[in-house]
């Protein structure tokens, strides 16, 4: 399988070199050259297998022999084997035909373990494998840290190192990275806020010669693994409510559109899916876009969903890829309209995105709303990117015969400062995780320079 850029300049690459590189040279972002195809026989055939077996023949594809078979099963059971639920991501049936996908039972309680939990271990196979050693630089402001964090602290070959803003991130989001106390993980605490941490993070990107060679590698959304870990559970959710010999639809809490996209490359496969919703919060980019033809930035808001807030949703290039039809030049043309201007699309690319994709967008007063109302009705207490969800599947759904799987990307512990304010007394954290308030910390505190940075990073990596 090769990879080639979505603004159709840079040179095509291999599924390695693909993980290894993000971003192309272009400033595209990699997709496969086409799609693999998924049988109604194959589908069938997936029908009571384990959550780590159909991720292995959803992806292995992608990975185009690249790595071998029973190495590639190996490190997918590894990596799902970090899951709290034997099901991996279980299906909880709200009603008649609404069902939550759980996909927050990894180690950080979010979605972005299913992808960052394999990503880590793929990396380091083809980096021992090449007999290098590579750092992952990455800024947060609060939750992909940990999972990137997670997803490397077993990984001979990576050290990473994550940069959040001091004294402004909460005291779970920081102790979950924090309290990891691996040799290869370095958390840097930043005197500044969250612009100044990814800026030194960019910074060192674009001038690696700190690092003397050593590969510095990027595990944020648009790496395109994240992307195929995601679509697996697209696939084996709906076959367990059917597929292939019925049509299933997906509600996606959405930000960087990462998520939303890897279901579209589960229908490109050949799912069976009616429709899309992506829910949004009232950083609503996705929702103007498909809704007003308004595709501009507009402030960053804080919301009470807070992994959802967004200016730019960067993945959602891949889909407008698809739109124009693979024209790579249209889509460079857009994106750069864009980054000036505020920008429309071409008609017959909107209507393609319609025909698949509604969208929603739920304000901070509605997603209060929401939790009591699915309390009321299910005994569920949803996370508030959840809860965006749940009413985006209500108010969106074109057919209510049509099973709908909204996607569940927290659990609601993590975010209890929402559940709270919606009248909750709280939500306990987990077991496996209950003392992690007494948990020893590690971090270092730096002031917001890049020589400090830099430095700091040269001489803490282990190679
Ligand atoms: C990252 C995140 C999202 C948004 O996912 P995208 O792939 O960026 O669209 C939604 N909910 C939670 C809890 C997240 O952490």
């Amino acid at each position: 399988m090769r990879y080639i850029s979505t603004r159709g300049q840079a040179p095509a690459l291999s599924f390695e070199d693909v993980v290894l590189t993000g971003m192309a040279s272009d400033g595209g972002l990699y997709v496969p050259e086409s799609f693999p195809s998924l049988s109604a026989d194959d589908l069938a055939d997936m029908a009571g297998l384990s959550y780590a077996e159909i991720a292995f023949r959803v992806m292995k594809p992608f990975v185009g022999g690249e790595i071998d078979d029973d190495t590639f099963r190996g490190l997918v059971r590894d990596a799902y084997a970090t899951f709290s639920h034997d099901a991996v991501v279980p299906l909880n049936q709200l009603d008649a035909n609404h069902f939550l996908l759980e996909l927050f039972h990894g180690p950080t309680l979010a979605f972005k373990d299913v992808a960052l939990q394999l990503l880590g271990r793929i990396l380091d196979h083809f980096l021992s494998k090449r007999g290098e050693r590579a750092v992952i630089m990455g800024a947060t402001s609060g939750d992909t840290g940990s999972a990137a964090i997670e997803g490397c602290r077993h990984c001979d070959n990576l050290d990473i190192f994550i940069l959040h803003p001091h004294n402004r991130v909460s005291e779970v989001q920081r102790r979950q990275m924090t309290t990891v106390l691996a040799d290869n993980v370095f958390n840097i605490a930043i005197e500044g806020n969250f612009d100044d941490a990814q800026a030194m993070v960019k910074a060192s990107f674009a001038d690696q010669s700190f690092l003397n060679g050593t590969r510095l590698v990027a595990v944020n959304s648009i790496n395109w693994a994240r992307i195929m870990a995601q679509v697996v559970y697209y696939v084996a959710s709906a076959v367990a409510v059917g597929a292939p010999h019925r049509e299933v639809s997906f509600c996606v809490p959405s930000a960087n559109f990462g998520n939303v996209f890897a279901g579209y490359v589960a229908w490109r496969m050949g799912l069976p899916v009616k429709q899309f919703i992506i829910a949004t919060n009232a950083n609503d980019i996705l929702h103007r876009t498909l809704a007003d033809n308004d595709f501009s930035k507009r402030e960053l808001l804080a919301t009470l969903a807070p992994s959802m807030d967004i200016v730019v949703s960067s993945n959602f290039e891949r889909l407008l890829f698809e739109a124009y039809e693979r024209d790579g030049q249209a889509v460079n043309e857009l994106l750069s309209r864009f980054q000036q201007e505020p920008a429309v699309l071409a008609d017959a690319p909107l209507e393609r995105l319609r025909d698949k994709f509604a969208s929603h967008s739920v304000d901070d007063a509605t997603i209060l709303e929401v939790i009591r109302e699915a309390h009321h009705r299910t005994q569920e207490i949803l996370d508030p990117h959840t809860a965006t969800g749940y009413r985006a599947a209500e108010r969106e759904r074109v057919d209510a015969a049509t099973p709908m799987i909204t996607l569940a990307t927290a659990h609601p512990a993590k975010f209890a400062e929402a559940v709270v304010k919606a009248g909750f007394p709280g939500v306990p954290l987990p077991p496996h995780m209950d003392d992690l308030l007494e948990r020893e910390e590690r971090y270092s505190v730096l002031p917001a320079e890049l020589d400090a940075v830099q430095s700091f990073v040269a001489s803490h990596r282990r190679s």
